[in-house]
Order: structure tokens, then C-alpha cells, then sequence
């Protein structure tokens, strides 16, 4: 790594026993309920107890009083969020004609320095907004990995495998291979960053990369972050070569043996539902960018019909543009009661949980998203008080998802440490990261 990388040591151990006390609090142990006044108690970056607080166990030592509503951090499970030196770009265009005329061409003169302050300035965005776990998919994923460490972001990073005529400087797939294991061995135990495989996609990766790709899964029991069928015609290539659709191909490789979280899912058959339910795929669903792109409108409560976790996620800001789940959240929930034409085809608590616990069941993460015994003390402090009227305890939660923004989420803790204080990261100097970010993007735009 360059030298002119600032170097943050991982930090171990949260710190001991504390008592929150608050006026609501959802803890997402089952279906969202909220509890008032409700009790979460951490210790050394775990929550030891959470409920209501007339239930609440004798507790002797400090205890911190807190107003709104606490409830988990979201879990975003699909992001690539240095692409903030990208945000704004490409506008206008569809997926594939976005990617090779504008960001590949970008992204192929992107040095580790500048991923590292994307990332930056994309955790600061992130935690800001009340995102405690990101699952992450980008080039430099070693500069992404310490750029959110330090940041204290969780980060799920995935290490890119992706060729291209643009990527040249990021080598060949079988050298974009070579350095993972590296990655992996260097983050294990790590409290905050755990590392997988992030192979771009079925169309843009040759058979044998992909192969490899899952053998190296296999080996090193990763788990493998792949966009599926996002583009109407994406799966054409395939279906030409293989006479398989892209689920089907994934399944041929043994891909699916691996866990596998996939992206976008846009344009599956029920044939691919079914497949991706027998072999527990996870799927992240990315409104806003399907959207953007005008992608397509992903068959949301088919595949959780079918019994398929489904996270929401922001994509990456050049997608988006904003790293805010509660705008997709509305998105998610708009867009599957269009499809079906049924106003109730999606409830504010469907979406809710699709943040939170079951986003951390796509990643295969049960000790996060929700605020229970041994889970991860990551959680976020919203102020309430623009949010009503509150007739039934339940209407809180109707009222953080329609009219929830990033401005209501007050304080932020991940691992049990404060990260966001009176709504700003406490960890990053953002107006330093916006000046290099501003600076790197006019670079990366610029023709030479
Ligand atoms: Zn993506």
C-alpha cells in the first residue's frame, strides 16, 4: 500500500458493561414490534440484554439515557461504495452502456489511494446513515477493507475477479485470484472486516475464471458476491453459449454449493426461483439502481414466497447516488406493489426487516441485525420527534419507513463503540475526505 495512506490499527474489544435506556426501541429479535420504554444492555461490543424495560434484569453499573428510538443498524447487502469518486456519472444510461463507456474507462486509472478515500468518505456516508454493515464489492478491495477498519464500519468485503479492455492494470483474473487468500488470512478474526469472493458476473467472466473462482470458495469456505441477471438481455450470452440461464450456469460450475449472495435478480424465471431457494441463495435487491437504470422491477415477494432471504441495498453511489437505505426501503416497498398491482403486497415491517435481520441472513450473519443476546452491538439512535402522530406503538414503525431520512439518525454504534454523535461520524474528518474525493474524480474524469 502507499505510503500516503494514513495506517488505523483494528481496534479489539468494545468497551465493558453499559445500560441504554430509551423511549422505543425495535430490537428485531422476531418480527418488528416496538418496545416503550425499552432496554439494551452491551458489554465489550456485544449485546448482553435487550427488551422491555419493566422486563429488564438488575444491572449495576452506567447506565445512558437516550431519546427516540434505538433499533439495529442497517445491513446493506450490496455496495460499492468507494464509487463515490464516480456518483453522478454516466447518468442516462442503461447498465451495460454505463459501465464500458463511463465507468470502466474511469475505473481503470483508480490507484489504491483512491479507493481508499471512497471508502472513506463512502463510511462516513454510510454510518452518517445509520448503515453499520456494508457488503462491499470493489477493486483495491485491500484499501476498501482498511479504509472502512478505520472508519469502524463493518464491512463484508468482497475481492474483485474482473476483466476488461479498460481494467488492464488490475491484471489478469487468475492475479486478481492470487492476492485473496492474502486478504482473507490478513482479516481473520478481524472485529469488523471479513473478506469473500466477489467475482463480477456470469457475462463478464470466462468459464475457467469462474471455475476458479469456485474452487478457491470451496478451499477457503468463502462466500461469493456475484450480480445475477440485473439487465434484461444480460443472461443472452449465456443462453447462446450454454443454453442455460444465468442461475442454471451458476448451478452447472458448482458455484451454488458455495454461499452465494447475488445482486439484483431482476430477470429470473420461476425455474431460477426455485433454484436459488433449493440452494439458499441469498439475494440482494437494489431498487433504486433498477430503477436509475431502468433495469426492471425485481420479483421481490416471489422469491421470499419461495422462502429466499432478500436484503435491500444501495448499490454502489454512482448508482443510486445516495447511500441511504431508507429511501430504498420506500423504493422496495413501492416498486413490489406496482408489480402486483396490491397495496399490500409489501408492508413497512416487510421492509424493515429486509434492512436489518434478514440482510444478515443473506450474508449468513445471524450475529447481526437485530439486537439480541451474543448479536453484535451495532445499533442507531433516531429522533422521533418529526415522526407522527404515534396513535398505536406500531405506527413508529410505519412512520420510520415512509418518512425516516438519514437527517433523524442522531447517534450510531457499531461493535459497541460510538461512531456518529448529534448526526456526524465521529470518525472520519469528512470535509478532508470530500476535498480528496473531489480532487481524485476530477482526475479519474478527466481524458488522459
Ligand atoms: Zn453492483
Amino acid at each position: 500500500m502507499e505510503s500516503s495512506i494514513p495506517h488505523h490499527g483494528s481496534c479489539n474489544g468494545g468497551p465493558a458493561l453499559i445500560r441504554y435506556t430509551v423511549d422505543h426501541l425495535i430490537t428485531m429479535a422476531g418480527d418488528p414490534e416496538v418496545l416503550s420504554p425499552g432496554v439494551v444492555d452491551v458489554d465489550g461490543g456485544r449485546v448482553v440484554w435487550a427488551g422491555a424495560e419493566p422486563d429488564a434484569p438488575r444491572h449495576e453499573g452506567p447506565v445512558e439515557r437516550l431519546a427516540g428510538l434505538l433499533m439495529p443498524g442497517f445491513v446493506n447487502t450490496h455496495a460499492h461504495s468507494p464509487m463515490v469518486l464516480l456518483r453522478g456519472a454516466g447518468e442516462g444510461l442503461p447498465v451495460d452502456r454505463w459501465l464500458t463507456e463511463v465507468m470502466w474507462p474511469r475505473e481503470g486509472r483508480l490507484s489504491a489511494e483512491d479507493v481508499w478515500w471512497g471508502m472513506t468518505l463512502g463510511a462516513a456516508e454510510l454510518l452518517g446513515n445509520g448503515i453499520t454493515t456494508s457488503h462491499e464489492h470493489y477493486f483495491f478491495a485491500d484499501a476498501a477493507a482498511e479504509a472502512a477498519a478505520a472508519a469502524g464500519l463493518r464491512a463484508v468485503v468482497t475481492a474483485p475477479v474482473l476483466v476488461g479492455a479498460d481494467l488492464a492494470r488490475f491484471g489478469t483474473w487468475e492475479e486478481q485470484l492470487e492476492g485473496i487468500e492474502d486478504l482473507v488470512d490478513r482479516y481473520a478474526g478481524h472485529d469488523l472486516i471479513s473478506v469473500g469472493l466477489g467475482p463480477h458476473a456470469a457475462y463478464s467472466l470466462p468459464e475457467e475464471a469462474l471455475r476458479a473462482v469456485v474452487e478457491l470458495g470451496r478451499r477457503r469456505g468463502l462466500h461469493i458476491q456475484i450480480h445475477v441477471a440485473e439487465g434484461r438481455h444480460e443472461g443472452d450470452v449465456i443462453a447462446e453459449k450454454y443454453g442455460m440461464t444465468v442461475p442454471a450456469y451458476l448451478e452447472w460450475l458448482g458455484m451454488l454449493d458455495c454461499r452465494v449472495v447475488a445482486a439484483h435478480c431482476v430477470w429470473l424465471t420461476e425455474e431460477d426461483i426455485a433454484l436459488f431457494a433449493r440452494h439458499e441463495v441469498g439475494v440482494a435487491h437494489c431498487p433504486m439502481s433498477n430503477g436509475k437504470h431502468a433495469s426492471g422491477i425485481a420479483p421481490v415477494t416471489d422469491m421470499r414466497a419461495a422462502g429466499i432471504p432478500v436484503g435491500i441495498a444501495t448499490d454502489g453511489p454512482s448508482s443510486h447516488d445516495r447511500l441511504d437505505l431508507f429511501e430504498e426501503m420506500r423504493a422496495a416497498l413501492r416498486y413490489a406493489r406496482l408489480r402486483s398491482g396490491d397495496a399490500g403486497a409489501m408492508t413497512p415491517a416487510d421492509v424493515l426487516t429486509m434492512t436489518t435481520r434478514e440482510a444478515a441472513d443473506v450474508l449468513g450473519r445471524p450475529d447481526l441485525g437485530r439486537l439480541a443476546p451474543g448479536a453484535r452491538a451495532d445499533m442507531m439512535l433516531i429522533d422521533t420527534a418529526p415522526l407522527g402522530p404515534v396513535i398505536e406503538p406500531s405506527d413508529l414503525i410505519t412512520h420510520v419507513v415512509y418518512s425516516g431520512t438519514p437527517a433523524l439518525v442522531r447517534s450510531v454504534w457499531v461493535e459497541g463503540r460510538q461512531v456518529v454523535a448529534d448526526g456526524r461520524p465521529t470518525t472520519v474528518d469528512v470535509d478532508a475526505a470530500r476535498r480528496e474525493v473531489a480532487t481524485r474524480a476530477a482526475r479519474l474524469a478527466a481524458e488522459t
